[in-house]
């Protein structure tokens, strides 16, 4: 059948893959050979169902946005991920990943993370389930996001600062690689996006599809249809917009918009734009679009947005782009910071940097009065209040 959905190889067309060392083989097999069967069983998703439920706050509301919708001239539901337990979608595979973790007889969890948002959803989850917790971030990172740094400590987690390379969030996978490697019999690594090796895109997109299991419902409520005309979410890596179409993935009623971070442009050299400027490459284990420089190495991406300045992107997003499933729209800063403060001042939402990307996407899209658009906001802005105010609307 022709789908858009992983095949059985663990490939999105050419994309995906699992391209790890021989040590890691052993790892990755024992994982795919287990997430469908332990994510499938009744008993995980009841477990999984009751925790989204009473701990995370789901389902999260699908808001019409009047004022916004009015602005734009066209109907926009505003799916809240906002509202979440620890204010991001990126709960919701924490959760997954720490509940397949307990049932494969592993008590530690590893993970790497760059802004410190799935550092902080980790450290959460390890908390409520009594799991030791072991965060790698670069030493950069470490010092930039200094209050996530203090959460993820009071959580109880360890926060290892990752020394090597450019000090970044590519450094620190390499690292959490490494220690994944090391202690194979009691370590769960738990990724925080829809990227790695096969199976974690698969794996983390069907726990945040969630999402698009909400809006299905949420807006035949609404619409009396169980499809929007749109579906707009932002990419970093990949997975909250994954959650977001999920369900839509087949459906081609529906047009889905990625909005990628543009930087401060795509011709600027500072940029995060994967799905633009990437080429076919090989980035932690799995094919994707690649940000390369000149001699084929990994680019340092830049994003005024730290959750989503990610050097490559989701083998399935990368798939979508390659077969006209999706449209791409790469949304600068500045472009992003305008459409928050519109957000902020049209309906009372702060919305999370990454999230205003999506909001910015708006601006580029032709919107007709009949249609129907459902965009995810990824995260709240509390965290970024700072870097708002540092760089008001141009
Ligand atoms: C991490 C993060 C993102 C980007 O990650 P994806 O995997 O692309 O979803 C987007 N929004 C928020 C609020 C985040 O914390």
């Amino acid at each position: 059948m022709n789908t858009y959905h992983i095949d059985d190889n663990g490939y999105y067309g050419i994309y995906g893959g699992a391209y790890v060392p021989e040590a890691l083989h052993r790892c990755v097999e024992e994982l795919k050979n287990n997430y469908r069967q332990v994510l499938d069983s009744e008993d995980f998703k009841a477990e999984f169902e009751l925790l989204l439920r009473d701990y995370v706050g789901r389902p999260s509301p699908l808001y019409l946005a009047r004022r916004l919708s009015e602005h734009y001239g066209c109907k926009i539901y505003l799916k809240r991920e906002d509202l979440n337990h620890t204010g991001a979608h990126k709960i919701n595979n924490a959760i997954g990943q720490a509940l397949l973790a307990r049932r494969m007889g592993k008590r530690r969890i590893i993970a790497e993370t760059g802004a410190g948002q799935h550092g902080v959803a980790t450290a959460t989850v390890c908390a409520l389930m009594g799991m030791e917790c072991v965060i790698y971030m670069g030493q950069t990172d470490v010092e930039r996001q200094h209050v996530n740094v203090e959460r993820m400590k009071m959580l109880g987690a360890t926060v290892r600062p990752v020394t090597s390379g450019n000090m970044t969030l590519k450094d620190a996978v390499n690292e959490a690689i490494n220690d994944w490697c090391a202690h194979l019999e009691d370590t769960f690594y738990l990724l925080g996006s829809a990227v790695g090796p096969h199976p974690y895109p698969d794996m983390v997109a069907r726990l945040q599809s969630v999402i698009s299991r909400e809006i299905k419902q949420q807006i035949t409520e609404h619409e009396g249809r169980d499809y929007p005309d749109y579906l707009v979410a932002c990419v970093g890596g990949g997975s909250n917009a994954a959650g977001t179409i999920y369900h839509y993935l087949d459906d081609e009623r529906v047009h889905i918009v990625l909005a990628e971070p543009g930087g401060k442009g795509l011709d600027s050299g500072q940029s995060a734009a994967t799905l633009h400027l990437g080429k076919p490459g090989i980035i932690h284990g799995f094919k994707t679009l690649v940000m390369q420089d000149e001699k084929g190495e990994i680019a340092e991406p830049y994003s005024i947005a730290a959750g989503l300045d990610y050097p490559g992107v989701g083998p399935m997003h990368a798939n979508l782009i390659a077969r006209h499933r999706a449209s791409i729209v790469a949304v600068n800063d500045d472009e992003a910071i305008r459409a928050a403060y519109r957000l902020t001042r049209l309906e009372g939402i702060i919305p999370a940097l990454e999230s205003s990307h999506a909001l910015g996407a708006l601006d580029k899209m032709k919107l007709r009065p009949e249609d129907v658009v459902v965009l995810t906001v990824s995260g709240r802005g509390d965290k970024d209040i700072e870097t708002y105010l540092a760089n008001p609307p141009q």
